[in-house]
């Protein structure tokens, strides 16, 4: 069924509440999404009627609970136009990083060789390549930004060499809101040899991507970020690169033989699968596919373009309100993240949860990012699919409340 985007926001209960006896203004999709009731539907419906645990039984509930789980790999594969054994479920973002860099990286790597990521990463996709790094004997290499937020595709292609290895970048920055241009840097990244590591954890809920487009080895989102349920995430990586990949988990499911003093474990994804999985979050990041597709890319991606745009002009127009990140444009995501000067981010935020508008503030887990900006933390806005321009007015009026409550 298609789904009308000016309503959307009735789907989704968590936003019908009062905060602070004020409307519930979201904005801080960023850091997590809300969830429609057809996610939370799912979510019941399985414990109600389906839960058992996957693979291991041959009686019917356990059929139906591995029906859908594997039912929601080949959705999965088909949102992102992969092959389904080439979708791994995970716990999140974070870990598909991990499981990357730990299991592939630690393999590949030798002393001397680099790893390239962008001084825009979310340290989830700083830190493991780091530890892989010091592990290794690798070295770190960092793609600055340009004064418009933007990557420095000129200092990008200076830094690639025989000796990179692997390149990881972020597809959209949490914190700019910058859209990389992906598909050039793979392309640069594969000319030198080098595999490539994409974090999409800020862009699978905001545009479709396309594994074949991208031709990236390797790409991770979480759930959460795209409406729904948090614990469950998704690592891509390419058919052969995962026989390659060593899993990071062991235990129960990823094997074929286990014998007192070795073990042979499956073919991927099952082999990366160890343990019970979060079976319930894969069945309701089903739901939050259909739902997806339900209202349909092009409706969201023109709903935040606009939400988006008034909110950076509406922002900008305030005396003292400094916006980071690019222009609006086709480089930038569904984000605003700025600094009212002279107050603190925290003050700002806090300011604005009294009118029920919620930002996050803080360095939004990109520490060398803000070190680049000159800052310790900044405010964020973020927009989902559901906001509107009556969200934008209210964060707006609460940031000018904000000013001349502080200064
Ligand atoms: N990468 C980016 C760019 C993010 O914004 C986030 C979360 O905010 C993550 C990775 C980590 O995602 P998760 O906490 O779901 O593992």
């Amino acid at each position: 069924m298609v789904k009308n985007i000016a309503t959307a926001r009735n789907d989704f209960p968590i936003l019908a509440q009062k905060i602070n006896d004020q409307p519930l203004t979201y904005l801080d999709n960023a850091a997590t999404t809300q969830k429609p009731q057809a996610v939370i539907d799912a979510l019941v419906h399985y414990y109600e009627f389906d839960n058992a645990n996957i693979h291991r039984g041959v009686y019917t509930l356990a059929e139906r609970a591995t029906e859908q789980y594997e039912g929601v790999r080949q959705q999965v594969a088909k949102f992102i136009h992969a092959e389904s054994d080439e979708v791994i479920f995970t716990r999140g973002t974070t870990t598909s990083l991990n499981w990357v860099a730990l299991g592939f990286g630690a393999q590949v790597l030798q002393p001397g060789d680099e790893i390239v990521i962008t001084v825009m990463e979310h340290h989830s996709n700083l830190v493991p390549w780091q530890q892989v790094a010091q592990k290794t004997g690798a070295k770190l290499r960092y793609v600055e930004i340009t004064a418009d937020g933007e990557l420095d595709l000129a200092q990008y292609g200076e830094l690639l060499n025989a000796k990179t290895k692997i390149v990881a970048f972020t597809h959209v920055s949490n914190v700019l809101g910058t859209i990389n241009p992906v598909k050039k840097m793979t392309e640069m990244a594969h000319a030198v040899g080098a595999y490539v590591v994409i974090d999409g954890a800020q862009a699978a809920g905001h545009f479709p991507i396309d594994m074949v487009s991208l031709d990236c080895d390797f790409y991770a989102f979480s759930g959460h970020k795209i409406y729904g349920p948090t614990g469950i995430g998704i690592l891509y990586g390419k058919r052969e690169l995962l026989t390659e990949m060593q899993p990071v988990e062991f235990g129960g499911e990823m094997i074929n033989l286990v014998t007192r003093q070795k073990t042979d474990f499956k073919a991927a994804p099952e082999k990366f699968e160890a343990g019970t999985m979060p079976i319930a979050q894969v069945i309701g990041l089903g739901a939050a596919i259909d739902y997806i597709q339900s209202i349909g890319w092009s409706a969201i991606e023109a709903q935040e373009r606009k939400v988006t745009a008034a909110a950076y002009q509406l922002l900008k127009d305030i005396p003292g309100v400094e916006i980071y990140g690019p222009q609006i444009g086709s480089s930038r995501s569904a984000l605003v993240t700025f600094n009212l000067n002279g107050v603190h981010p925290h003050d700002v935020a806090t300011v604005l949860d009294t009118q029920g508008v919620a930002v996050r503030a803080g360095h939004h887990c990109a520490q060398p990012l803000m070190e680049t900006l000159g800052v310790s933390s900044t405010t964020r806005a973020s927009f989902g699919l559901y906001n509107n321009l009556t969200d934008v007015k209210r964060l707006a009026a609460a940031v000018r409340a904000a000013k001349e409550f502080f200064q």
